[in-house]
């Protein structure tokens, strides 16, 4: 008998671990890396947040709290899911949980059985595929092509919906394409959706407020409000805020679901840390003037990296309408061999030889489902950016 659960050993160890390693090796032994691989925007969290943290602890807000949240913050969520999103849930449609990571897994887990099937959009954020698989059910990878903008046609959702298809994981801004999909393209698919009525729609919108352009944000269940009795609508203070570390995501869905969700979360961690509730709620409640500045900040590096990514022989890389990441084409380069000697056959070789070479860390697209492809978050200085693009020119350019 193995000492590793079967459901456990169907999980692979995280894809990005290897170059994150070896780039953090290159480092501690003197190489100039320039990583371009975190997930976390490179902001601090705003004062008005710390301090509210800081008077919570000083108020003694340090026991347990309700499981799924304080009525405090809940409130809060249902007010930000009004205002923002024209969606009214009530505080017992409503659950708080240590990310959006854990909201996620606890409503994968508290909804899924073996056999079940759950449909996710390619490239995808590599987690949903390895929790629905720790939840012993199936993952179903559907592409979503760079011709299409990285954005699913609604006949291959249609196609994929099989009996035992449970969930449909959308996520908008995504990770790691940024696309983000216009009220008519979400339009094409809730369309789909409303024909399956067995289908749950998770709607990851963790990436909600990081829009550039002047792109509207929406979300399936304002879409279409006959889909909402059966979705999940995620979300968090991790990115909009700067809060990666606090720990704080949540969800508005039905009240039946609400309910497992806080069942399984009662028998694991509990309830997410009652400090960081309360620096949520004034994340939430208090000024959101400082997003426009972000936002700004973050368009400039976007159309930065993009122009000069096109600048590189071989690259191709859209211009997403959100998130913090470019997710651009490296089939020019594939095929082809280094100064150095070595041959790029693959997406993964290209980001380890790009590490090796130039010194720049990049997530190679294999590890989102859709290859030949490469991520790149902008969330560094833009002076980090401008160098790291110009060695990716240089390594490119070198090619033959
Ligand atoms: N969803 C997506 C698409 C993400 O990229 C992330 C974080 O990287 C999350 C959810 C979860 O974030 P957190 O658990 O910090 O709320």
């Amino acid at each position: 008998m193995g000492l590793v659960a079967r459901t456990l050993a169907r999980v692979k160890p995280s894809p990005t671990m290897a170059i994150t390693n070896k780039a953090r090796e290159m480092k501690a032994a003197g190489f100039d890396v320039i990583g371009l691989g975190a997930g976390e925007p490179d902001f601090d969290t705003p004062d008005n947040i710390k301090q509210a943290a800081v008077e919570a602890i000083k108020r003694g807000e340090t026991k347990y709290t309700a499981v799924d949240g304080i009525p405090e913050l809940k409130l809060a969520i249902a007010e930000k899911f009004q205002r923002e999103n024209g969606l009214a849930y009530k505080p017992t449609e409503i659950t708080v949980g240590s990310g959006g990571k854990q909201v996620l897994y606890n409503a994968l887990l508290a909804t899924l059985d073996p056999g079940d099937e759950v449909i996710i959009p390619s490239p995808y954020w590599v987690s949903y595929p390895d929790i629905v698989l720790l939840a012993g059910a199936e993952p179903i990878i559907v592409e979503a092509k760079l011709e299409d903008g990285f954005k699913l046609k609604p006949e291959v959702l249609d196609a994929a919906i099989t009996a035992r298809a449970k969930w449909f994981i959308f996520n908008s801004p995504s990770n790691p394409t940024g696309a983000a999909y216009t009220r008519e393209e979400i339009k094409a698919l809730t369309d789909v959706l409303l024909k399956h009525e067995h289908v749950w729609v998770l709607s990851d919108d963790i990436y909600e407020h990081l829009v550039y352009d002047g792109f509207a944000f929406t979300t399936p269940a304002s879409v279409e409000p006959k889909l909402k009795e059966r979705t999940l609508t995620l979300n968090g203070v991790s990115k909009a805020y700067s809060m990666t570390g606090w720990r704080i995501g949540y969800a508005g869905g039905p009240a039946p679901l609400i309910k497992a969700i806080a069942t399984l979360q009662s028998q694991s961690t509990s309830n997410p840390c009652s400090i960081s509730q309360w620096a949520a709620l004034e994340a939430l409640k208090g000024p959101q003037a400082f997003l426009k500045d972000w936002v700004k900040s973050f368009q400039e590096r976007r159309d930065l990296v993009v122009s000069m990514l096109n600048q590189a022989t071989g690259i191709e890389c859209p211009t997403p309408e959100g998130a913090f990441y470019v997710y651009p084409s490296c089939a020019g380069c594939i095929g082809k061999t280094t100064r150095e000697g070595v041959k790029i056959d693959s997406d993964e070789k290209f980001a380890t030889t790009l590490l090796q070479e130039e010194g720049v860390a990049v997530v190679h697209g294999a590890a989102f489902g859709l290859s030949p492809f490469f991520r790149i978050s902008y969330a560094t200085g833009s002076d980090a950016l401008e160098e790291a693009c110009r060695r990716i020119q240089h390594f490119c350019g070198n090619l033959s």
